[in-house]
């Protein structure tokens, strides 16, 4: 059977022989009309995750208290980081959850920094997420003001070649650090060509997942990867505020020290011992008690992911957001879209963002539709003018696509934004 690859009936083939089609089920989705494409920002919940939860609660916590710690709970971040490791390429031992994606950027700039001294420079891009900037510009007031910033612009705010980040390291160059897929443009850096030339300078990698880690396969230890941080909130599904985690490759870490000295990063913090000692391994990076529910909600998340496959999820990423820029281009061009991510899969992880003039009012329209009987789209809103659909491959499927882009059409059409106002709400 042949389709118009327009038409609905065409989408809807494209799920029936999806792969991962069967994932869909294990993620609360209670309301059938709503069309989430903001797994990028927050990841549905795993309906196992509610089920862990109300054990952690009932029984760990409500029956087992302070018994746990000893049943579990200390280990957790360690654990629970080993299987992480399989998403992203990393030996269990090499990953460690704790605190957030912006206090391990911290943690471990400064760590790297005061590793590498003489050298002065940090490199990053404009692609880079607002907060890695603000942490970056403390940590450089925090010692001393002796750094400097290097930021290299996007020649089309939505590529960065490799050869021109590759031109930019030097011999001054201390710590190269960047978003792996770009939060705005979704543009995906070459891990392993610049981790190369980066070694090859004597300057040190960090890399924040926070946007590739579950939809795009990632290889820290294949690609020379010394350090990286990310969030486990998106596409990992580990809820809101979950614990962040922080890579670093075996060889560098008794070289690193951690700046923020907590009785968790200590050698034997149940000694109590007034002097600290940095932990031998991972927990080195540990501050303070672990928030321990939001923690066991990672593990449901990731498993789901490991059963599914990185390579499987990759592919269907691809297929997803290759399809709803066919459709974009078809059906959304003339109203004034424009597609701001890479065409080329290659080097695009698994949102796109499409830019319009009137970006943030339509965005509102897609999640409060006025008519009762329209469905309601979720995607998220990035000044200036970029409107991003996150592509969740375990649960978001070809028709939900298919849909985003009508109602985008019959919206636009009707100029049915135009009631909202261009003031915008705090959290977009
Ligand atoms: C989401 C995101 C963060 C979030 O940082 P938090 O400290 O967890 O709030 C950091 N960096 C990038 C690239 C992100 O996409």
């Amino acid at each position: 059977m042949t389709y118009n690859p327009l038409s609905l009936e065409y989408a809807q083939s494209l799920d029936a022989s999806d792969a991962l089609a069967d994932f869909r089920s294990a993620f609360a989705a209670p309301d059938a009309r709503l069309i989430y494409l903001d797994g990028n920002s927050l990841g549905r919940l795993p309906l196992a995750t509610q089920t862990r939860l109300e054990q952690a609660i009932r029984t760990e916590w409500g029956e087992r208290l302070i018994r746990s710690w000893n049943e579990g709970w200390l280990e957790a971040p360690r654990r629970i980081a080993a299987k992480l490791a399989g998403i992203i390429g990393a030996p269990p031992e090499e990953v460690i959850l704790a605190d957030a994606t912006s206090i391990n950027l911290f943690k471990l700039a400064v760590a790297a920094l005061r590793a590498n001294p003489g050298r002065t420079t940090i490199l990053t891009d404009e692609f880079n997420f607002p907060s890695d900037h603000y942490i970056l510009q403390g940590v450089i007031d925090l010692l001393g003001g002796q750094h400097r910033l290097k930021v290299l612009r996007s020649p089309d705010g939505i590529h960065l070649p490799a050869e021109h980040v590759i031109a930019a390291i030097d011999g001054d160059t201390a710590l190269v650090t960047f978003s792996h897929v770009a939060f705005k443009s979704a543009y995906l850096h070459e891990l392993a060509a610049i981790n190369a030339a980066a070694q090859a300078a004597g300057a040190l990698t960090l890399w924040d997942l926070s946007h590739s880690a579950g939809a795009v396969p990632v290889d820290l230890q294949g690609s020379g990867a010394d350090m990286a941080i990310g969030c486990t909130y998106k596409y990992l599904n580990g809820g809101p505020g979950a614990p962040a985690y922080l890579f670093v490759r075996q060889e560098l870490q008794s070289r690193l020290r951690s700046p923020v000295w907590g009785w968790f990063g200590d050698a034997a913090p149940f000694e109590f011992e007034l002097a600290y000692r940095p932990a031998e391994d991972m927990r080195r990076f540990q501050v303070g008690t672990p928030p321990v529910l939001s923690l066991l909600a990672i593990e449901p998340g990731i498993d789901l992911l490991a059963q599914a496959g990185m390579p499987a999820i990759r592919t269907k990423s691809i297929a997803l957001t290759k399809y709803l820029i066919e459709l974009a281009d078809a059906r959304l061009a003339e109203s004034g879209f424009s597609i701001a991510t890479p065409r080329n899969p290659a080097r695009r992880g698994s949102h796109v963002a499409l830019r319009h003039a009137e970006g943030y009012r339509i965005n509102r329209a897609l999640i409060e539709p006025l008519d009762p009987h329209e469905i309601t789209v979720i995607p998220d809103f990035r000044a200036p003018d970029v409107i991003r659909l996150g592509i969740a491959p375990l649960y978001t499927g070809f028709v939900d696509v298919w849909q985003a882009v009508e109602r985008l059409v019959r919206l636009t059409t009707a100029g049915e934004y135009t009631r909202f106002e261009k003031n915008r709400l705090a959290v977009t």
